[in-house]
């Protein structure tokens, strides 16, 4: 410092452009932390996002998760509810897998997502997505609460997504509900038939035994939520899950929560961009529009976006473009930044 005519004592404050100059001396990248926030502001203008006005508001299905400890029937029971479909006559088999679904129950319906409802919660939360509206605890009726069972409870009372719970395997020999209520009430979920709130239903996935009166849960405690989005804007959402195919290039299967999305329209989904070029719903049938509430898998996209990315069609292709190289060059920096730090640390190390 002193060579560089800055005298400077050990507790003294020095600017930011000399402090910037001594760390390039010593190999090391300086920024300024207000960076990405200045960033992301600019995003966000970039991407002109439509305020909803209360009047522009419709009502949307509800978006579930299942969720509960390993080998309570999480799979099984997803199983059992496209197969309530069947029975209607609305499914013939459903073939492809987007890693989401839906179901209509008395003309309703409602969107299943197949993410584990931990990885749901977890990954989507940390990055600040909200895609369900009620969560389904499944629990078997032979077992009883275990350790992943509490940690779906606290998950989805930390999110404020409202449980319903699917007590499950009632067709085992060894199956005891009331020991299930039991020890629910002792994490502080007290069933409607032991004089609480928390609605439960006694199924067996495999038996096919009250799916549909578990649906129609689901569908009561929508009801009461009053889900509502403006499907007349650009599209927004979120990406549940998404991977390189060799044949197809990346795939997405995103979540419609706003607007409505067409193929054609340009969008950005975290560090990826591109123009929807086409869009598979769940029964594996290409459409040419999702609204809210609709999960979709979308072809043509730059890259593969991260799981619980937002998403959002832009004004432009420009646009589009433009926000995912910033968010590309935002990234960069970060690793950068975190490079920086393992190798001083690593310096210290040495020392
Ligand atoms: P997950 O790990 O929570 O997804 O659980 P699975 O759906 O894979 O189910 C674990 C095991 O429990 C499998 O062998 C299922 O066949 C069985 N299972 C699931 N639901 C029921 C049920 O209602 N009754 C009986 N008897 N077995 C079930
Ligand atoms: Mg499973």
């Amino acid at each position: 410092l002193m060579k560089m005519g800055t005298m400077a004592t050990i507790n003294q404050e020095i600017s930011f452009d000399i402090a910037a100059l001594v760390c390039s001396e010593f190999g090391f990248t300086l920024m300024r932390s207000d960076n990405s926030e200045i960033e992301e502001l600019e995003i966000e203008a970039l991407m002109e996002i439509e305020e909803d006005d209360e009047k522009d508001l419709v009502p949307r299905p509800p978006v579930v998760t299942v969720m509960g400890h390993v080998d309570h029937g999480k799979t099984s029971l997803l199983d059992a509810i496209r197969d309530t479909d069947v029975i209607s006559g609305e499914a013939g088999g459903i073939t492809q897998h987007i890693g989401a679904s839906e179901v209509k129950i008395n003309g309703q319906k409602i969107v299943f997502l197949d993410t584990p409802g931990h990885e749901a919660f977890t990954s989507m939360r940390a990055r600040g997505a909200q895609v369900t509206d009620i969560a389904i605890l499944v629990v078997a009726a032979d077992d009883g609460i275990m350790p992943q069972t509490i940690e779906a409870i606290n998950h989805a009372k930390a999110a404020d997504v409202p449980l319903i719970i699917a007590i499950n395997k009632i067709d085992k020999p060894g199956a005891n509900p009331d020991r299930v209520k039991q020890e629910l009430s002792e994490q502080g979920l007290l069933v409607e038939d032991w004089g609480g709130d928390v609605i439960s239903v006694e199924v067996s996935a495999k038996k096919r035994i009250n799916i549909e009166n578990l649906l129609e849960m689901v569908l009561l405690v929508a009801e009461i939520q009053e889900l509502k989005a403006n499907p007349n804007k650009r599209a927004v959402g979120t990406v549940i899950e998404a991977e390189l195919d060799k044949n197809r290039g990346p795939v997405a299967t995103v979540l419609v929560q706003g607007g409505t999305l067409s193929v054609g329209d340009p969008i950005v989904a975290g560090v990826a961009s591109g123009k929807v070029r086409a869009m598979i719903n769940y029964k594996g049938k290409r459409i040419k529009q999702a609204g809210p509430s609709t999960a979709v898998e979308i072809l043509g996209l730059s890259e593969v976006p991260a799981g619980g990315d937002q998403f959002a069609e832009t004004p432009n292709d420009k646009t589009a473009r433009l926000i995912a190289e910033k968010r590309q060059a935002m990234q960069r920096e970060e690793m950068l930044k975190a490079s920086s730090k393992i190798s001083l640390d690593d310096l210290f190390a040495q020392m």
